[in-house]
């Protein structure tokens, strides 16, 4: 069989995530099983068709993790791995996992709480669990790769993460988490040596632009897309999380498509992979609330920080 890749759930699905499921002839894999919310965009809380999208993504997320043989989280972040409230905690049972290290190259609030409350959480279920920053595993010809920890965008405030390649011998995929662009050298490289036919990349953060994403970064982020798209073999590039969560995606992306068009690579959303709508629901939340008036402000499912 050829690898099957599922995108699970996507920010242009409506909620924050990039819960992608692998299938080669040798393994089943997900990476990051986690979804979640914007916390608050434009002074409102996540509007109850977001609740509901969550949910029915989350299922979705879970039923793959259960499926999976082998889980990896690239980082605590509470859109990449889930503390057992959304996704069951048994998905964890008998399976191998591969976790971002959990003291080394890491920020405070992910070493001194989110991934100790998330190693407690599953002590004892998986069968295996591994840190797994600069290592890989292999099972039969599919080799997994996970780059060592690079800066969660343009500095390590925000942590670090992993990036994951998979090779089954025939295409490989390359999943980037939050690189934030990728905005660094040292991000690229890993994308630009494993030469991917297909590419999963959350893309620059210009929701942010001028705040906490600059215009170099941008600019920086431009680059290195555009040199992938130059220098490896990727036939198809999903731009999708970080930078799907701004509505003038097209246009920032249009020196992207045309580098992209002139090699006939395609450069999507995951929505517009799966031929789905676009539903960037966090940036349309005031025209949610003005079209679907909640009986009241729904704040379940609300977690501070959720990044
Ligand atoms: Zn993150
Ligand atoms: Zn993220």
């Amino acid at each position: 069989m050829t690898m099957e890749v599922k995108l699970l759930a996507f920010d242009s699905f409506g909620v924050r995530s990039m819960a992608t499921y692998v299938e080669t002839r040798d393994v089943r894999v997900l990476i990051d099983p986690g979804v979640a919310l914007a916390p608050r965009r434009f002074g409102f809380p996540p509007h109850p068709l977001e609740l509901e999208r969550l949910e029915t993504l989350a299922a979705e997320v879970s039923r793959h993790a259960e499926k999976a043989e082998v889980l990896v989280v690239t980082h605590y972040h509470y859109d990449h791995h889930d503390l057992g409230d959304r996704i069951p905690l048994k998905v964890w049972e008998g399976k191998e996992v591969y976790l971002k290290h959990p003291t080394e190259n890491i920020n405070p609030s992910q070493k001194f709480e989110r991934a100790p409350l998330f190693l407690k959480k599953i002590e004892g279920l998986p069968k295996q669990v591994n840190y797994a920053d600069g290592g890989e595993a292999s099972y039969g010809r599919t080799l997994i790769k996970f780059s060592e920890a690079v800066p969660h965008g343009a500095n390590p405030r925000l942590g670090y993460i992993f990036q994951v390649s998979v090779d089954d011998g025939d295409s490989k995929l390359v999943y980037t988490s939050d690189v934030e662009g990728p905005v660094l050298q040292s991000q690229t490289a890993f994308i630009l040596a494993e030469k991917p036919t297909l590419l999963i990349v959350d893309g620059p953060m210009t929701y942010m632009l001028g705040y906490r994403y600059t215009v170099e970064n941008l600019a920086s982020a431009l680059e290195n897309l555009k040199r992938i798209i130059a220098e490896t073999p990727v036939e198809t590039l999903i731009l999708d999380h970080h930078f799907m969560r701004d509505l003038n995606y097209r246009t920032i992306a249009s020196p992207i498509y045309k580098a992209a068009k002139s090699r006939g690579v395609k450069v999507l959303s995951a929505a517009e992979y799966l031929g789905r709508k676009v539903e960037i629901l966090e940036a349309v939340r005031p025209e949610l609330y003005k079209q679907f008036k909640p009986k009241t402000r729904g704040t379940k499912g609300e977690r501070p920080g959720l990044e």
